[in-house]
């Protein structure tokens, strides 16, 4: 779905990667009404600079979201880890989790991940894709951050109280004001073993 000018939202999620996508369908699977941006128009993009490794911490997540049956039948591959210690292979113990299953992550291209994700996000009921607008910096109202200020495809701005900067490494729109009323939980960590919406 398209937004009009000057919506209200319950959180604006700033960048489309993986963890502003997981963000935003983890919230709109709550019941709340999210705005989603990012650069690009294309929801095809992928990240072009990533191996294609996630680890099994993340598996829990991506069954949560629906992801992990798309991942299967794109051919993502079951993984686990094997690494050598002072003690010898970690792979020997095989790992297992509270229901006696064995543990796996996947191993799947970005090229094929990325679209995927964005795909089921974007198609998630309440989740508004503003693709091809950025963001310029935070809008405050009484000195509390209320929203953010959009560029490119909308120059208006949008409103939320919450914010979560899922824009990868911090940008200077971040740094503009009252940062500290941002979430930042999505931004520094790796693949979907992050989020905890
Ligand atoms: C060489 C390499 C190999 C890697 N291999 C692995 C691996 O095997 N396994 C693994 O788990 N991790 C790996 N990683 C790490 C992984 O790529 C990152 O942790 C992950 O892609 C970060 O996702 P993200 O969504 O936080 O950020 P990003 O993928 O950077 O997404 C941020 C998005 O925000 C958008 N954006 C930025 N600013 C704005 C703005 N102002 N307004 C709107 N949109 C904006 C950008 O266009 C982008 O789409 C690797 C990284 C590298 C460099």
């Amino acid at each position: 779905m398209d937004a009009s000018a000057t919506e209200r939202f319950d959180v604006v999620v700033v960048g489309a990667g993986l963890a502003g996508c997981t963000a935003a369908r983890l919230f709109a699977l709550k019941g709340l009404h999210v705005a989603l941006v990012k650069h690009h128009i294309d929801i095809q993009a992928f990240k072009q600079l990533c191996t294609h490794f996630i680890q099994a911490s993340a598996t829990p997540t991506l069954q949560r979201m629906g992801l992990d049956q798309l991942i299967e039948d794109a051919g993502g591959v079951r993984n686990g880890i094997d690494i050598w210690t002072r003690y010898g292979w970690t792979g020997d113990i095989a790992p297992i989790d509270k229901s006696g299953e064995p543990v796996f992550g996947y191993n799947i291209q970005r090229r094929t991940l990325d679209p995927i994700l964005r795909r089921l996000t974007t198609n998630t009921p309440g989740v508004t894709t503003l693709f091809g607008c950025g963001v310029r910096a935070l809008a405050k109202r009484n000195g509390v951050v209320s929203g953010v200020e959009l560029g490119g495809c909308r120059t208006d701005l949008v409103s939320a109280p919450l914010i979560v900067g899922a824009d990868g490494r911090t940008r200077r729109w971040r740094r503009s004001r009252a940062s500290s009323q941002i979430s930042r939980r999505t931004a520094v960590s790796p693949l979907f073993a992050l989020i905890a919406v």
